[in-house]
C-alpha cells in the first residue's frame, strides 16, 4: 500500500511561489545557479559533518555534483552527494520559509513585475526558484548515514501542495528532477546548461559533471556511453591569486554567497601570511536585504578552515555596524573543530575581525573616492547602519566619520551627499568648527531659526534629520582637529568669523534690553534657565537654545516616547 502522503504549503510559501512565477519570467535562468548552489552547500555541510564522523562518506568521499538532462522529455536532473535530507528535513525545508520577518516583507509586494522582481531579489529565491522553469518537480534524497529505505520522494506542480513518501535510495544525497514548462524546454540543451554553469557555478568549490556531448560520426563502434567531465573549473574561487580571476568570475561568486541577483558594488580580496594566516574576500551588495533591520537576521561570513566550509553566518569577524558585509573567511590559524561558542573569545577571531573592520572601512573609502556614484548608492542603502559605527567602534571612528554623508545648507536637499572632507574644504577664514542641526526631518531642520546667522554669514551647516543622527553625534567630537558644534546649543561662538563689531552690538544690545529679558525670564518663571539677547536670529523674534551639556531636542523625544 502506497504510505504517500499530500501536504500543503506553509501560506508564505504559496504567495512566494506565485510572486516568483509572475514576477521573475526574464530572469528564469537563475534557478541552475539556486540548484547548484544548494548541491554545493549539501557537499559543503557533508564535509563538515564528517570531519567528527567519517562513516557519513560512506566508502564514497569524493563529492561532486550532476547535471543531467533529457532533450525529448523536456527534463533537467541536478544530483549532489551531499548531506541530503530526512522525511523532517525535506518537510521544513521544501514545505516552510524559515526566515523571520517574512510574512511582513511579502506583504509589500504590489502586483507590479518590475518592483517585485527587485523585492524578491532581496529576500532570495532558492529552491522554490525551480518553478518558474519546472510545471512538476521531483525530489529525491537521503540523508548521509542513515539507512536505504530512509530515502524520501518529494513531489509538487508548485501549486500550494506536495507529496511526500518514502523511497529506497542507495545513493545518498539529494536528486532534483525539473520537469520544464512548455515555454522553457529550451533550457534542456547541453550548450545551454554548459554556458550557465560557466556563467554562475564556475567557482563553487566542487565539480559540476555532465555527460560529454556524442559526436555520431565518431561513435561508430557502437559504445554510446559517453564519458562525464567537469564542466565548472571546481576551484573555490578565493584560493585563487587576485591577477587570475575575471570581475565576471568575482561577480558571479558573489551571487552564489550572498543569494542576490544583482552585482556588487565593490569588492576586496586579500590574502594574510604571517603572524595571522588567512584569506579573506569580502563584498558590499548594491542593495540592502529586506530584513536589514531585524535583530535575528542572519548576518556575517561564511567561514572556512583550511579550505573546508565550518559554518555559514560567523558573525564575529565583523563588527554589527558592518553587517551589510557579504563574503568568505578561510582561515589557517583556526582549528577545524573550531565552533560558535569558541569564536566567541579568541584571540586570533579578534585579530582577524580587528584587520577586516578596517579593510572593510578602506574598501569603502577608495569606493566613495573612486566611484563616487556607487558610493552614494551605498550611502542610500546603507547609510543609517554606518551610523552606527561611531558608537560601536570608538577606535574607528575618525575613519568612519569620513564615510558618513549629510544634507547640508550648502546644497539644500534632503540628498545625504556632502561628507566632513567637503564641508572642511568650503569652511570660512577664521572658521573652527563644523557646525550642525539635528532635526525632526529635513525640513524642520532647513527651515530652523537657528539657521538664520549661518546664512548671513555664509557658513555651512550639516542638517541632520534622521532618528540615529543625534545619538551618534554623541559619540562625534571631533574630526580632522575641528569639533563638532551642533547649533541649537549653549553659546554660539562663530569664532574669527564674527567681526569685534557684531560682538560689541550684542554686549550692547544685552545692556540695553537687560529690563526687558529679565521681565521675560520672570513671566517664563522656571521653563527657562535663562533669557538672553542674541545675534542668532536675523529674522524670527526668539528661539529656544539648548544647554551644552543638555540632552537635544530628538533624543528628549525619544526618551518621552519610551516613557522615561
Ligand atoms: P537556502 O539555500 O538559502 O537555505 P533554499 O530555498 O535554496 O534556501 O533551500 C532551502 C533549504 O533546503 C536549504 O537550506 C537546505 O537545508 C535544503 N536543501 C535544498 N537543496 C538541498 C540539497 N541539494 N541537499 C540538501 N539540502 C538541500
Ligand atoms: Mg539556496
Amino acid at each position: 500500500e502506497s504510505q504517500k502522503e499530500t501536504l500543503g504549503f506553509q501560506t508564505e510559501v504559496k504567495q512566494l511561489l506565485h510572486l516568483m512565477i509572475h514576477s521573475l519570467y526574464s530572469n528564469r535562468e537563475i534557478f541552475l545557479r539556486e540548484l547548484i548552489s544548494n548541491a554545493s552547500d549539501a557537499c559543503d555541510k557533508l564535509r563538515f559533518a564528517a570531519l567528527k564522523d567519517d562513516s557519513l562518506y560512506e566508502d564514497d568521499a569524493d563529492l561532486k555534483i550532476r547535471l543531467d538532462y533529457d532533450e525529448k522529455a523536456g527534463t533537467i536532473t541536478v544530483a549532489d552527494n551531499g548531506i541530503g535530507m530526512n522525511r523532517d528535513d525535506v518537510i521544513a525545508n521544501l514545505g516552510t520559509i524559515a526566515k523571520s520577518g517574512t510574512a511582513e516583507f511579502l506583504k509589500q509586494l504590489s502586483g507590479d513585475e518590475k518592483k517585485d522582481s527587485k523585492l524578491i531579489g532581496q529576500f532570495g529565491v532558492g529552491f522554490y526558484s525551480a518553478f518558474i522553469v519546472a510545471d512538476k518537480v521531483d525530489v529525491f534524497t537521503r540523508r548521509a548515514g542513515t539507512p536505504a529505505e530512509e530515502g524520501v520522494h518529494w513531489e509538487s506542480r508548485g501549486d500550494g501542495e506536495f507529496s511526500i513518501e518514502p523511497v529506497n535510495r542507495a545513493q545518498r544525497g539529494t536528486e532534483i528532477v525539473l520537469h520544464l514548462k512548455k515555454d522553457a524546454r529550451e533550457f534542456a540543451n547541453g550548450w545551454t546548461l554548459r554556458s550557465l554553469v560557466k556563467k554562475y557555478s564556475d567557482h563553487i568549490s566542487f565539480p559540476v559533471l555532465m555527460k560529454a556531448e556524442v559526436d555520431d560520426d565518431k561513435d561508430k563502434d557502437g559504445t554510446p556511453e559517453p564519458k562525464e567531465e567537469a564542466v565548472n573549473d571546481a576551484t573555490a574561487l578565493w584560493t585563487l591569486p587576485r591577477t587570475e580571476i575575471k570581475d565576471e568570475e568575482y561577480k558571479a561568486f558573489y551571487k552564489h554567497i550572498a543569494h542576490d541577483f544583482e552585482d556588487p558594488l565593490t569588492w576586496s580580496h586579500n590574502k594574510v601570511e604571517g603572524k595571522l594566516d588567512y584569506t579573506s574576500l569580502l563584498y558590499i551588495p548594491k542593495r540592502a536585504p529586506f530584513d536589514l533591520y531585524n535583530r535575528e537576521a542572519p548576518r556575517g561570513l561564511k567561514l572556512y578552515v583550511q579550505r573546508v566550509f565550518i559554518m555559514d553566518d560567523a558573525e564575529q569577524f565583523l563588527p554589527l555596524y558592518l553587517r551589510f558585509t557579504k563574503g568568505v573567511i578561510d582561515s589557517n590559524d583556526l582549528s577545524l573543530n573550531v565552533s560558535r561558542e569558541i569564536l566567541q573569545n579568541n584571540d586570533t577571531v579578534e585579530s582577524i575581525r580587528n584587520a577586516l573592520t578596517k579593510r572593510v572601512l578602506d574598501m569603502l573609502a577608495k569606493l566613495a573616492k573612486k566611484q563616487p556614484e556607487d558610493y552614494q548608492t551605498f550611502w542610500n542603502e546603507f547609510g543609517n547602519v554606518l551610523k552606527e559605527g561611531p558608537a560601536e567602534d570608538f577606535a574607528n571612528r575618525e575613519k568612519i566619520a569620513g564615510l558618513l554623508r549629510f544634507a547640508s545648507t550648502h546644497t539644500g536637499e534632503a540628498t545625504q551627499n556632502v561628507s566632513l572632507d567637503d564641508y572642511i574644504g568650503r569652511m570660512k577664514e577664521g572658521q573652527k568648527k563644523i557646525y550642525y542641526l539635528t532635526a525632526d526631518s529635513f525640513t524642520a531642520a532647513k527651515s530652523s531659526p537657528h539657521l538664520e546667522v549661518f546664512r548671513k554669514n555664509g557658513i555651512e551647516v550639516l542638517l541632520l534629520s534622521d532618528r540615529i543622527d543625534e545619538w551618534m553625534m554623541g559619540y562625534l567630537t571631533e574630526y580632522d582637529g575641528k569639533p563638532f558644534q551642533d547649533i541649537a546649543r549653549g553659546d554660539l561662538d562663530l569664532g574669527d568669523i564674527q567681526t569685534e563689531e557684531d560682538k560689541q552690538q550684542q554686549e550692547k544690545a544685552s545692556e540695553e534690553h537687560k529690563a526687558l529679558l529679565d521681565r521675560i525670564k520672570a513671566a517664563l518663571d522656571d521653563r527657562v534657565q535663562e533669557v538672553r539677547a542674541t545675534n542668532r536670529l536675523t529674522d524670527s523674534p526668539a528661539c529656544l537654545v539648548v544647554g551644552q551639556f543638555d540632552m537635544g531636542a530628538q533624543m528628549r523625544k525619544i526618551m518621552e516616547a519610551a516613557g522615561q
